[in-house]
């Protein structure tokens, strides 16, 4: 028996009793609306699948959100799960203003004012949220809104800051919706005065992760980490690839993140649509390169929205974001407003588990290997190859220790066929990892020996039955212990 179980099975934390059945190990992101934002709808949530809720600032006050916050707080304290929270900062979404009546029609060859004057659209003028536009766009820009469905290009730019554009694709323009500017460098601050009043209330709520919208370049990245330093906070970062900008800064970013989101939405508008298959790859094997979550968004399952069998071709996106690495595919309206939150989320269960049934890895490539070069090299491969002993001696469970997080990240990111279970004494990494690939998390705080240390985690893991006697563990870990070393052991069990 383990001694003492009780003063490290920190009640909020791990749960005495229960078993999760959260064993698909592709993670589920759902994005929380009016169609599932009760206590109820979110448990229901929970119990199809999800692991992560994000909670989008585009919509919705703060009242509501600190009430759904406390929903999913009160869920992890009396059920066997640690959902995570990821809060969408709006980031510099540019919009339309109210349009007369909600609908206008604008024809092919029609002439548009954009103005930053506040007033209600109408075929003389169109109010922008972008007080800059004049002296941003050059003529000839594309401006597309309401996500491509109408196009128009910019004829001329007038002195008191009004922007001529003419209408290359027409179609209904109704108020509020969104505009993207693929041709322009946009002088707008990655956090607008509305994400600063957000982010106070995302650090006042202690949300695990923040996640940055339209990131354009690394120090938009290095000035939300500093801001949320100065205030202790310690969320992570998820950099949402959303503009061209960030492909060609995309190295910087990745390393500055904590993770990163492929927004498949608005890259769809800002870049040609066929360029998002391959770039979805690639951000997804750079990302795996440098043990960082990825999370593949948008449009996955969106058929379900109000029809309960998906598309195919959903299937098979859902599919191939398992084969191809991601660490999480995510829904949006799918859950927030859709007619079948719930069984979206079994649905893409199922798809997930039967992908990782067959081929439940991301084909490792040689690359993947430790880099002689990286600082963390001796960690990297004591955790590269614990994954490779651990499928060698076919372990029933990985177990790793982590502070910052990182060793929990890099075990996960070779992907390793055994169950990986990560302990660690800092209470927010327990509900942040459950973003990323395969990771379960416990709260452990006992600093004794090793010995004791990985004596303790095994009967955690044979107490919440996740391991039986005669199964073989691998752990990783530190010597010596008080020194909290990177991971630098590793040491095969067989459970008593
Ligand atoms: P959004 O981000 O839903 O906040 O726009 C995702 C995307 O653009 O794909
Ligand atoms: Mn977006």
């Amino acid at each position: 028996m383990s001694k003492n179980i009780d003063k490290y099975l920190h009640k909020d934390m791990n749960k005495e009793a229960g078993i999760d059945h959260v064993n698909h190990r592709t993670k589920i992101v759902a994005t929380v609306g009016p169609a599932c934002d009760t206590y109820e709808k979110l448990l229901e949530l929970v119990q199809a699948g999800v692991n992560v809720f994000r909670l989008n600032f585009s919509h919705g006050s703060h009242e509501d959100k600190a009430r759904i916050i406390e929903h999913i707080r009160n869920i992890n304290k009396t059920q066997p799960y640690n959902i995570s929270i990821l809060a969408d900062l709006q980031g510099p979404k540019l919009r339309v203003g109210e349009i007369l009546n909600n609908a206008l029609e604008v024809k092919v060859g029609d002439i548009l004012t954009f103005t930053n004057e506040k007033c209600i659209g109408t075929l003389e003028k169109i109010y922008v949220s972008y007080p800059n536009l004049a002296g941003d766009v050059t003529i000839g820009n594309i401006i597309l809104i309401d996500d491509g469905k109408l196009e128009v290009k910019v004829v001329s730019i007038e002195k008191n800051g009004d922007v001529k554009v003419v209408v290359t694709l027409g179609g209904i323009l109704s108020s509020k919706k969104g505009i993207n500017l693929p041709d322009t460098k946009i002088s707008l601050p990655a956090l607008t005065e509305k994400d600063l009043a957000d982010l106070e209330f995302i650090i006042e709520q202690k949300c695990d992760w923040v996640a940055l919208s339209f990131v354009r370049s690394v120090n938009d990245i290095v000035d939300l980490k500093r801001r949320l330093r100065e205030k202790q906070s310690k969320s992570k970062i998820i950099a949402k690839i959303e503009k061209p900008e960030a492909l060609t800064n995309i190295r910087d970013i990745i390393v500055e993140s904590d993770g990163i989101m492929v927004a498949r939405g608005d890259l769809g508008v800002e870049l040609p649509v066929e360029r998002i298959p391959l770039i979805q790859k690639e951000l997804i094997r750079k990302c795996l390169h440098r043990a960082k979550p990825v999370i593949v968004a948008t449009q996955m399952m969106e058929s379900m929205i109000d029809r309960v069998k998906p598309n195919r071709s959903e299937i098979t996106d859902v599919a191939n974001a398992v084969l191809e690495g991601a660490d999480a595919v995510m829904l949006s309206g799918e859950t927030a407003t859709g007619q079948h939150p719930a069984l979206v989320v079994q649905t893409m269960r199922k798809i997930i588990m039967e992908v990782e049934s067959k081929e439940y890895r991301y084909n490792r490539s040689e690359d993947l290997k430790p880099q002689p070069h990286s600082p963390s090299f001796h960690s990297d491969a004591v955790c590269y190859n614990a994954c490779k002993i651990s499928e060698d001696v076919q372990a029933k469970a990985l177990i790793g220790m982590t502070q910052s997080g990182y060793t929990a990240f890099m075990l996960s990111s070779y992907r390793p066929s055994s169950p990986l279970y990560i302990f660690t004494k800092e209470k927010t990494l327990v509900n942040q990892l459950s973003l990323s690939w395969g990771v379960r998390a416990f709260y452990y705080a006992e600093e004794d020996s090793l010995d004791d240390i990985i004596f303790d985690q095994i009967n955690i893991l044979k107490e919440r039955g996740f391991v039986n006697t005669n199964d073989v563990v691998v752990n990783t870990g530190s010597t010596p212990v008080h020194l909290h070393l990177p991971t630098n052991i590793i040491k095969i069990t067989k459970a008593e």
